[in-house]
């Protein structure tokens, strides 16, 4: 049994495995069975259908899943949410497959890959076929794989990865690839696949003549880095000239989406809330929650009437229109008023005035300061950036946490 295969990890991916599916089976006819590594906690109901409407294996690895260190790929890559690609490796372990091609989720064929079965039905289990990366051609991508499934392969990159001190130069699965079936036998079990099979169009460096002379032949384009086609159709409307021919890639990825999910089921795709919201957060009670339940839009000073879009988790959880209200600030036509901008300042500078007062020594805060001993040096200590960095890097710190924890036990 052969077939194509991808993976995702969450619903953040959503949009690219859809699309990806479609364009192989119904866009360009794939006679192959089309599989899919999910893990199947991270999927609504909805989202969960809409995969069986394309996929023909589901198969479920939520409770294989395979990390790396999110530390590491954070600070190698700036790409946290990759400590999780390492579980492309249970790709080995498959054995119900007889020869695999893996897709990445933000891969988009341009034409049927069927014969590529055919073309490496000899190929070894201790074998990996890829194209060279367009950042360092001496090392594969590996967002478009063809391997063999095996128990010995699989048992020998688990080993790998509990074993070597470093068993991903980058942290994540192309580190770990390339290690393993690249650097380890001096290249010899990288099989090199045409980079037409894994164009990568919004990489830092174009070889934009190359890209000019082969753009009739590309096989596949592969939208690698953190922003996804499906995060950024802002690319369709805005003024973007920069780079023309990501431009026009990108256009193809979103004709392909439209094509498949038109209207209603296309909205629908593209707002799954990620996973934030499988975070079990609370919200604070603010007093303009009590008596919400019935009203839309805030009871007074709302700044609409209309029913306002859930943002937050516990918003969507709630099932019900969100409450949020705003007051609206006294600029625009109500500022207007000859004075009112003048009034506004004055007040805001008396405000940032007080607010000084009470962090200077020697003034009446500085008594109280004296008095509990506070020390004030502290208070110019206080770097924003700083700060913003370190709580930036509280969640992927908690998760490593977490999982040191989990290992230990
Ligand atoms: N992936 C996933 N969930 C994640 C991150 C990655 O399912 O949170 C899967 C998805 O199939 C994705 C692949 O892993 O295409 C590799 O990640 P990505 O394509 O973002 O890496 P890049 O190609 O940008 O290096
Ligand atoms: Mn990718």
């Amino acid at each position: 049994m052969t077939a194509f295969i991808t993976l995702l990890t969450n619903e953040s991916y959503l949009p690219g495995v859809l699309t990806l599916g479609k364009a192989l089976k119904h866009k360009y006819q794939s006679t192959y069975k089309l599989a899919i590594l999910v893990n199947s906690d991270s999927l609504s109901k909805e989202s969960a259908e809409l995969i069986e409407s394309v996929y023909d294996d589901i198969i479920d690895v939520g409770d294989k899943l395979i990390y790396s260190s999110v530390e590491e790929v954070d600070t190698k890559l700036g790409r946290p949410e990759l400590a999780v690609t390492y579980s492309k490796v249970l790709l080995w372990s498959l054995t119900q497959y007889d020869t695999l091609i893996y897709l990445d989720a933000d891969t988009l064929p341009l034409a049927n890959l069927d014969h590529l079965f055919d073309e490496h039905k000899d190929l070894l289990s201790t074998q990996v076929v890829a194209s060279p990366d367009a950042g360092w051609p001496d090392i594969f991508n590996s967002g478009v794989l063809i391997l063999k499934p095996s128990t010995d392969t699989f048992t020998s990159l688990v080993k790998h990865i509990e074993t070597e001190e470093t068993p991903s130069f980058d942290g994540a699965d192309q580190g770990l690839l390339n290690e393993f079936f690249n650097l380890k036998t001096k290249g010899s079990n990288w099989k090199r696949l045409p980079f037409v099979y894994n164009v990568t169009p919004n990489a830092s460096y174009q070889y934009t003549p190359a890209f000019d002379r082969f753009a009739g032949d590309i096989k596949l384009v592969h939208f690698i880095g953190s922003v996804k086609p499906w995060n950024a159709d802002f690319l369709l409307h805005g003024n973007y000239q920069a780079q023309a021919s990501l431009y026009d890639v990108h256009k193809l990825w979103w004709s392909t989406f439209h094509e498949h999910f038109p209207g209603e089921i296309g909205a629908k795709i593209l707002n799954v809330k990620g996973e934030g919201y499988s975070l079990k957060f609370g919200k604070n009670k603010n007093v303009w929650d009590d008596d919400a339940d019935t009203s839309v839009g805030g009871s007074t000073g709302g700044i609409t009437d209309e029913p306002i879009a859930p943002v937050f988790p516990w918003e969507e959880r709630e099932k019900r229109h969100p409450t949020r209200t705003f007051t609206p600030p006294p600029y625009g036509e109500e500022a207007s008023e000859e004075g009112e901008q003048d009034k506004l300042h004055d007040e805001l500078k008396k405000s940032i005035e007080t607010l000084n007062l009470k962090t200077s020594s020697g003034s009446k805060a500085g008594s109280l300061k004296d008095k509990y001993n506070i020390d004030s040096s502290e208070d110019n200590k206080w770097d924003p950036t700083a700060s913003l960095n370190e709580i930036a890097q509280l969640p992927s710190k908690l998760l490593s946490k977490k999982r040191e924890e989990e290992s230990k036990k």
